[in-house]
């Protein structure tokens, strides 16, 4: 083999080492949109000019996503109220004028805390609602193991169907919750506030349809399951000729 190196296309080279030897880089300069390995950094990270004004994140490949589509400026703000990346334009003469502005660090900081806020909520939502499912499933078993023998085979089949589509919908609504539960912990296990930034507004709209989701729906009383239950009772203790 005359070539036993593996060149990974994931890992990200230093783009001011020479062609032949570039090493893996470090940093990646959101400025000057190039990518740093140890050696190159120095100055990014020893210039104070440059430190101030040259935010660095974890190697990326830079594929125009850190220039604004619509101003060609670099990406230096979040606005909060479209959940995107804006350019210094956007922020003081465009659409995103009248909004609520964060740089990079102070909206990953906010939003970070937002969405530990908002897992606890929804931890607790999950929490309280497994256990009323739960009461709710126990309480309609013993009142249909009540009924007469006679009817046992009937109540049966009825306290299966009802219990096993109510379960249905109820464990298709979890998924939500659970979707929103996986994105949360991505997010927060995402250490690069650019990336962040980036797949914030995902978790966002996740969040948002996990609140929107009412798991008791189809277990308050009143339903057609109640009123069927209720004729069975109804037939039962109708005397028999
Ligand atoms: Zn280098
Ligand atoms: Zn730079
Ligand atoms: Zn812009
Ligand atoms: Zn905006």
């Amino acid at each position: 083999m005359s070539d036993n190196i593996i060149k990974d296309p994931e890992v990200i080279l230093c783009d001011m080492c020479a062609e032949e030897e570039r090493k893996p880089a470090r940093k990646t300069c959101m400025k000057c949109e190039i990518s740093m390995c140890v050696q190159h950094l120095q100055a990014h990270l020893t210039t104070p000019v440059l430190l101030q004004t040259h935010p660095l994140t974890e190697p990326m490949a830079l594929c125009g996503t850190t220039k604004c589509p619509q101003h060609g400026k670099l990406l230096e703000y979040y606005c909060l109220d479209d959940m995107t990346c804006v350019c210094v334009s956007c922020a003081i003469e465009d659409q995103h004028r009248l909004h609520n502005m964060k740089t990079f660090s102070t909206a990953h900081t906010e939003l970070m805390e937002k969405l530990k806020t908002e897992q606890k909520a929804l931890l607790g939502k999950t929490d309280d609602e497994n256990v009323s499912l739960e009461k709710w499933e126990k309480s309609e078993r013993e009142k249909l193991g009540q009924c007469s023998v006679s009817l046992i085979e009937a109540v049966t089949k009825l306290r299966d169907l009802s219990l096993t589509s109510v379960q249905s919908s109820v464990s298709t609504r979890m998924v939500a919750i659970k979707t929103s539960k996986k994105s949360m912990q991505a997010a927060q296990d995402e250490t690069d506030t650019f990336r962040f930034l980036q797949m914030y507004s995902q978790v966002h709209q996740d969040v948002e349809k996990a609140k929107a989701v009412d798991l008791r729906k189809g277990l308050e009383p009143g339903s057609d399951r109640d009123k069927l239950v209720q004729e069975i009772r109804q037939s039962e203790n109708t005397p028999k000729y």
